[in-house]
C-alpha cells in the first residue's frame, strides 16, 4: 500500500472514528473483554452489554473470583458461552501465573485461553503499543479489495497473504492506530455490500473499486448448509421448582450449559405439548418442541440433573434459546 494511502487511512481514523466504550481508556483488561465479545457479537449488541460486564467484574482478579456460573449468566444472550468460560479461564491464569497483570509478551498473550492470533495482535497493538498485526473478516476484505486478491475470505491461502501484507503495514508509531483504522473502514465504509467508495480514504488506488465491481471481492465462500436438529424438551415442575439439566463437554451444542432436560434423558413421561420454539446456533437450526412432563413414579434422576427453584431460573438458563422456552413456558401459565 503506498504511503499516501496509508497516511489517508490514518487521518480519516482519527477524524472520523466512533466512539465506543472499549475506545475509551484502552487497558489491556477492557481491550481483551471487548475483543473477546466482539467476536462473533455485532458492536450494536456488545456495546450496551460491555461496561454492565466490567461494572461486574472491574479486572482479572474480580473475574477469577467470581463462580462460572455468574459469568456465564452476565453473557447471557450473547451466544457462543465457550468465549465466556475461556475468559473466566484465561483471568484465572493471569492471576496464578503473572500477579493479576495482564502479560505484555506476544508468546504469553496468544497462549491465554480463547486468544487467537488475530485477538493478541488486537491487545498487544492497542493496549501496549506494539507492533504486532491483526487480519479478521474485515481486514480480509478490505485487502481483497484493494489488491484485487483472489480467493473466498475462508481461503487458507488468502488469508495467509493478508496476513504476511498486514505484518509488512503495520507501523511502530501508532500500531494501535493503524490496525483499528483498518477495522473501522471495514465495519463502515468497506462494507461487505454495497461500499461506500467515493468517500473512502484509499479510493485512489484501489483495484476493485477501479475495476468497477468491488463487491466482487473477496470472492463467494461455498455456503454451508443449515443442519435441522430437533429436540422434544420437558417442563417438569413439581412444588415451584423445574427439572434442569447439565449440558456435558460432549454435545454437539451449548456445551457445559444448564437447560431443559431433552425427553430421553429422564424417566419422565411427555404430555401436553406447550410451545414451538425455533432458534439458529451457528449453522443449526433449532427446533424444540416443548412439553410439560411428569416424573415417573420412583424414578431415580441421574446426577445431570437437578431441581431449581422458579425464581432462580434465569440463573442457569443463559442461552436464548433457554430464555424462549422460559418465556413461551410462563406465556402459557398466564
Ligand atoms: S475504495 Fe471501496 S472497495 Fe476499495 S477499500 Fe475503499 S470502500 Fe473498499
Amino acid at each position: 500500500m503506498k504511503p499516501s494511502a496509508r497516511a489517508a487511512l490514518l487521518r480519516w481514523y482519527r477524524r472520523q472514528r466512533r466512539d465506543l466504550p472499549w475506545r475509551r481508556d484502552p487497558t489491556p483488561y477492557r481491550v481483551w473483554v471487548s475483543e473477546i465479545m466482539l467476536q462473533q457479537t455485532t458492536v450494536a449488541a456488545v456495546a450496551p452489554r460491555y461496561e454492565r460486564f466490567l461494572s461486574r467484574f472491574p479486572d482479572e482478579a474480580a473475574l477469577a473470583d467470581a463462580p462460572q456460573q455468574d459469568v456465564l449468566k452476565e453473557w447471557s444472550g450473547l451466544g457462543y458461552y465457550a468465549r465466556a468460560r475461556n475468559l473466566h479461564r484465561a483471568a484465572a491464569e493471569i492471576v496464578r501465573r503473572h500477579g493479576g497483570r495482564f502479560p505484555g509478551e506476544p508468546e504469553t498473550v496468544r497462549a491465554l485461553p480463547g486468544v487467537g492470533r488475530y485477538t493478541a495482535g488486537a491487545i498487544l497493538s492497542i493496549a501496549f503499543g506494539k507492533r504486532e498485526p491483526l487480519v479478521d473478516g474485515n481486514v480480509i476484505r478490505i485487502f481483497a479489495r484493494y489488491y484485487g486478491l483472489a480467493g473466498s475470505a475462508k481461503d487458507a491461502a488468502l488469508q495467509r497473504e493478508c496476513w504476511s501484507r498486514a505484518e509488512k503495514l503495520v507501523p511502530k508509531e501508532s500500531p494501535g492506530d493503524w490496525n483499528q483504522a483498518l477495522m473501522e473502514l471495514g465495519a463502515t465504509l468497506c462494507a461487505p455490500d454495497a461500499p461506500s467508495c467515493a468517500i473512502c480514504p484509499l479510493s485512489r488506488d484501489c483495484t476493485a473499486f477501479r475495476g468497477g465491481d468491488p463487491e466482487q471481492f473477496p470472492a463467494p465462500a461455498q455456503r454451508r448448509s443449515p443442519v435441522p436438529v430437533r429436540w422434544t424438551c420437558l417442563w417438569i415442575e413439581h412444588k415451584g421448582r423445574v427439572l434442569l439439566w447439565k449440558r456435558s463437554e460432549k454435545e454437539r451444542l451449548l456445551k457445559n450449559l444448564w437447560g431443559l432436560p431433552e425427553s430421553q434423558r429422564v424417566p419422565a413421561a411427555p404430555g401436553r405439548k406447550t410451545a414451538t420454539i425455533s432458534h439458529t446456533i451457528t449453522h443449526h437450526d433449532v427446533e424444540i418442541a416443548l412439553r410439560e412432563g411428569s416424573l415417573r413414579k420412583d424414578a431415580s434422576l441421574p446426577p445431570e440433573a437437578s431441581w431449581v427453584p422458579k425464581s432462580k431460573l434465569r440463573d442457569y438458563l443463559v442461552s436464548s434459546l433457554w430464555l424462549k422456552c422460559l418465556r413461551a413456558s410462563a406465556a402459557q401459565k398466564r
